[in-house]
């Protein structure tokens, strides 16, 4: 199978390991809508709503929002015409077991079934240095690098001029503390998808293209 507007991805792998790169990719070139929940609890905090509020004081520290107010979020997005139209590419949810089965109930409901769930891997060493000096635009989501992949123009996004942003969680204490979260759900989940014929484990490299090239293939591979 090919990508298709039904195709329906889960991207899993620690914070820094490229998701977010990956995600838009896959948005700009096979016109899939990214979801990641993330980037809506950043949207909430800036707007100050009471899910923002709640979102901040765990988000700043690292640990995870509770399963509750998280998958009623993400279930909003999930529902709209416009995913279901699209196809999706799913990064940073699910992250536990219980939202892993809440999400399984939707899609059997909405009768849109999972195309692959595609973990990427990468070194924590490396995770550290990729998260600490990131950059981020404020309006179309690109990512950069202070060391790696730095802005043409210091502080500006080449694609869109827009001012670059550091996110509060890429602080070392915060990062340490989402490393550790990681490692500690990341092993059911992988079980949960792997029991269900869906998961796809890739090494990320230092490449974000050629991974991209894996990802497609992977696409066209029965587990
Ligand atoms: P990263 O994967 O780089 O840590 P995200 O942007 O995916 O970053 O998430 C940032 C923070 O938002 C997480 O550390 C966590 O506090 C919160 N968060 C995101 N997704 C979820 C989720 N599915 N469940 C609970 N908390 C979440
Ligand atoms: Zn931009």
């Amino acid at each position: 199978m090919t990508a298709s507007p039904r195709t329906r991805l889960i991207l899993m792998g620690a914070p820094g390991v490229g998701k977010g790169t990956q995600s838009n990719l896959l948005e700009s070139r096979l016109g899939l809508l990214p979801i990641s929940s993330g980037v809506i609890f950043r949207g909430e905090i800036e707007a100050q709503t009471d899910l923002g509020r709640l979102a901040q004081s765990y988000i700043q520290h690292g640990q995870l929002v509770p399963n509750g107010v998280t998958i009623e979020m993400m279930f909003k997005r999930l529902r709209s015409d416009e995913v279901r139209r699209h196809g999706f590419i799913l990064d940073g949810f699910p992250r536990t077991v219980r939202q892993a089965d809440a999400l399984d109930e939707l899609l059997l409901e909405m009768e849109t079934p999972l195309t692959k769930v595609i973990e990427l891997t990468l070194d924590d060493k490396v995770l550290m240095s990729r998260l600490s000096g990131r950059l981020g635009c404020t309006k179309c989501g690109e990512i950069y690098h202070s060391v790696t992949k730095p802005p043409k123009r210091e502080g500006l996004c080449d694609r869109c001029n827009s001012p670059l942003f550091v996110r509060s969680d890429d602080k070392p204490e915060a990062i340490r503390e989402r490393l550790n979260v990681f490692h500690k759900t990341i092993e059911p989940l992988r079980l949960f998808y792997q029991q269900r014929n869906l998961l796809v484990t890739l090494e990320a490299g230092e490449d974000p293209e050629e991974l991209y090239h894996r990802i497609i293939d992977s696409l066209a591979s029965h587990n």
